[in-house]
């Protein structure tokens, strides 16, 4: 048994990171009795927050870099989900015979309840809360949220789990790829779109979709008890999938759209826009599958808001709306940001170079906004890209702070328009994080928004 593994061994944490997996796994470990080692290339200072959480357990510490000597001793190697696979550390480990792991590995094993998987390049966050704010909706069953979303880290929920109850889990494709090596599957698993995405480590959209596939690709097929695949039929790869898997005897796919979309459940929903609505399609699609009737998706829609950083409305002042997008972290979800409104639009924009084409998404702000504010990395290329086309309507500013950024887009801002922080960046070179960045952007337009 897997939990009886950790008493008394070894437990390397590679990665402790600033999201919490490796904080719920040095718990975990430590609960169950291990002797928990972490280490990180980060050092100390930027792993402030993560340590502190851990205070008055009993953990050691090799921060800055890894020793090889740690890899070749320890009992277990529980990997974070960013390092990937062929990490000459990994491998170092590999060698000498020691047990790799990871946050998801464990969960799986442990988990004694059917799971709902949950990935796609956009949309996943939103669409795991909504879709167990909907399955809540039937109170005969216990649901259970976890992944990205936070509140509930997988291992510190997972001793809790009753084999009746239902988990609704975020995977990233970094997790599905660590689940595929211990070939475990959801029951259900849910695509939201796929389009361009972590190109700094996949390189190309074939090797992305490569890791994503991997979901569908290792359900356990069974024709008493069908696996459940949902697709987005409006999503490119989406419909492929939906007709290369519904080949598959003892797997049911389903595909969704906005298009179907009962009225009076769309009309019970408050986000903007309408990839919005194509995250409730999906889901509806998931809560229909276990039963869950129209009228309670109804009753329970209008208690459903926006997830913290994703167009959530942060501030009114002088006819001006100020909304938080700092999860836009791709310039789809910042591209979805700009057609989520009919008024003018002032975008703060740009962030840490993840190597993603800016094309379209220049084109976009060319269209629909009054003015880009561009900070960080990649503030230049995108203001080529805006600039390159010759109907270009909208103002370019530069600012080197977001506090500047702020500060100018209130200079230009007039009754009725939006001004919208979705940077279709990551943060990392001016933040610790989308938390960090959007918590200051809430703060500053506070401030200003008067
Ligand atoms: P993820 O967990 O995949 O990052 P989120 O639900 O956290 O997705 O949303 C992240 C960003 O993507 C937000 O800015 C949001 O407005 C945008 N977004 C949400 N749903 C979609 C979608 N279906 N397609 C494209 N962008 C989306």
């Amino acid at each position: 048994m897997m939990e009886d593994f950790f008493k008394d061994k070894t437990v390397l944490v590679m990665g402790l990171g600033r999201f919490g997996g490796g904080v719920d796994v040095v718990k975990f470990a430590c609960k169950k009795g291990a002797k928990v080692i972490v280490t990180d290339l980060a050092k100390q200072d930027a792993l402030a927050e993560s340590i502190g959480q851990l205070e008055g357990l009993v953990v050691e510490y090799h921060l800055g870099s890894h020793e090889p000597a740690d890899f070749e001793t320890a009992d277990m190697v529980v990997v974070n989900p960013a390092v990937p696979l062929d990490n000459k550390f990994v491998q170092i480990a590999l060698k000498a015979g020691r047990k790799i792991t990871s946050q998801i590995e464990l969960f799986f094993e442990l988990c004694p309840a059917a799971i709902i998987g949950v990935t796609g390049a956009n949309g996943k966050s939103t669409t795991t809360a909504l879709t167990a704010h909907i399955l809540r909706s039937q109170s005969d069953r216990h649901i259970w949220l976890s992944g990205n979303i936070g509140n509930e880290p997988m291992l510190t929920i997972v001793d809790k789990i009753k084999p009746d109850d239902l988990v609704v889990l975020e995977l990233s494709s970094f997790q599905i790829e660590q689940l595929a090596q211990s070939k475990k599957a959801t029951q259900v698993a849910l695509l939201t779109n796929l389009t361009l995405n972590h190109l700094d480590r996949y390189k190309t959209f074939e090797r992305y979709c490569d890791a994503k596939r991997l979901i569908f690709d290792n359900q356990k097929l069974d024709e008493k008890e069908p696996a459940i695949s949902i697709f987005n039929g409006e999503d490119k790869v989406g419909s492929e999938w939906f007709e290369k898997y519904g080949k598959d005897a003892g797997r049911l796919c389903i595909k969704f759209s906005p298009d179907d979309i009962p009225g009076e459940i769309r009309a019970k929903f408050g986000l903007p826009g309408r990839a919005n609505l194509s995250n409730l399609a999906a889901a509806v699609a998931v809560a229909r599958n276990f039963g869950v009737t129209n009228d309670e998706i109804v009753n329970c829609l209008s208690a459903f808001k926006a997830l913290p950083h994703r167009l959530q409305l942060v501030a009114e002042g002088r006819g001006v709306k100020w909304f938080n997008d700092s999860k836009a972290t791709t310039p789809d979800s910042a591209i979805v940001a700009l057609e989520a409104f009919d008024c003018p639009i002032i975008i703060i924009t740009g962030g840490y170079d993840k190597h993603i084409p800016f094309d379209e998404f220049g084109r976009k702000i060319a269209q629909k906004a009054k003015a880009a504010i561009l900070i960080g990395q990649t503030a230049q290329v995108i203001a080529m890209n805006i600039t390159k086309h010759p109907q270009n309507r909208a103002k370019i500013k530069f600012a080197e702070t977001l506090e500047e950024a702020v500060k100018s887009a209130n200079e230009l801002a007039e009754k009725g328009d939006v001004v919208v922080l979705s940077p279709a960046c990551a943060s990392y070179d001016m933040f610790e994080n989308y938390r960090q960045r959007g918590q200051q952007f809430i703060d500053l337009a506070g401030k200003f928004a008067r």
